[in-house]
């Protein structure tokens, strides 16, 4: 099954990808987590980069296509995988669209996590990322057992550079002008489920897995 989590930044994109990856048994790819291995590990890619994430932008999608292409090409995606925080506007929709023709596959389900500007706010402000692993963790939401530490691997937890206040404020604006244009983009193709964002993870986590059921019940959860 091929699935794409949509939502504003902050909806939770990557906490459910990567819930719903173990239990589907499908890979997680996150562009976001992709792009940010490369910056850590100074590629050029990564230094193209960097500069637009750091001030919320968009990445060109000539530095992108070509990562996402190889990646969806490995050897793990066989049975499908899930794809968190791409596309992010209609020209990537449209490369995707023409790269899943191109290998004879169709996008199954898309997931739209639907969360309110406070919520997000409160959300992307407090996360705490793992410099290992990924994990992510939050001040006041979800606190690490160890302040700094990763539960997970016992990594070092950092502030995302794009998750202060005034950054965050950009992407919400970027999200608006050029992302928010897919919901009705899937909706015509009859692909796009909204499920509210706003509550408890676990609870939106339980939405989506019913919802993916429904459109196709050979899922195995
Ligand atoms: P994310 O982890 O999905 O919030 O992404 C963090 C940052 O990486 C974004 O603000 C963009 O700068 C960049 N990025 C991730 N995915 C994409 C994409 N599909 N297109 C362009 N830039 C992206």
């Amino acid at each position: 099954m091929i699935i794409i989590l949509l939502g504003p930044p902050g909806a939770g994109k990557g906490t459910q990808a990567k819930v719903l990856a173990e239990r589907l048994k499908l890979p997680h790819i996150s562009t976001g987590d992709m792009l940010r291995q490369n910056v850590q590990a100074r590629t050029s890619l990564g230094l193209e980069a960097k500069d637009f994430m750091d001030k919320g932008a968009l990445v060109p999608d000539e530095l992108l296509t070509e990562m996402l292409k190889m990646r969806i090409a490995g050897a793990d995606t066989g049975e499908g995988f899930i794809l968190d925080g791409y596309p992010r506007n209609k020209s990537q929709a449209g490369i995707l669209d023409a790269m899943l023709k191109k290998m004879d596959r169709e996008l199954d389900f898309v997931a739209y996590l639907d969360a309110g500007e406070p919520v997000i706010i409160q959300r992307l402000s407090g996360r705490l990322v793992c410099r290992s692993c990924g994990s992510n963790f939050h001040v006041t939401n979800m606190p690490p057992k160890r302040k700094g530490i990763c539960d997970n691997c016992g990594g070092e937890l950092y502030q995302r550079q794009d998750d202060k206040v005034e950054t965050i404020k950009k992407r919400l604006e970027v999200y608006l002008k050029e992302t928010s244009g897919l919901i009705d983009y899937y909706s015509k193709q009859n692909k796009l489920h909204r499920i509210s964002a706003d509550g408890a993870s676990s609870v939106v986590l339980d939405q989506v897995i019913q919802l993916a059921k429904g459109a196709d019940d050979s899922l195995k959860v």
